[in-house]
């Protein structure tokens, strides 16, 4: 009965400490996921200079903005026809 125990005993101390691994692995992976930056230019509104993401902004002849009312105010546009 001691010798079933003791082989009990490793097989699960085997077993936790292969989930631990493994989970261990699985948080590297989340951390490398989430700790690396992805790698976007960032680019200001002409209007009130935030620094915003490339993808976000508005870009009209070679200016950035961050949204339509400022590329309106950027280009000139009339915004006044409310
Ligand atoms: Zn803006």
């Amino acid at each position: 009965m001691g010798k079933f125990l003791f082989w009990a005993l490793l097989g699960l101390g085997v077993y936790l400490l292969y989930r631990a691994a493994k989970r261990r692995n699985q948080r590297q992976a989340e951390d490398q996921r989430s700790s690396a930056p992805e790698v976007e230019d960032m680019v200001r509104c002409e209007v009130c200079h935030v620094n915003l993401p490339r993808s976000e902004a508005i870009l009209t002849h070679g200016h950035f903005y961050c949204c339509e009312a400022h590329r309106q105010r950027g280009e000139g546009v009339s915004g006044d026809d409310i």
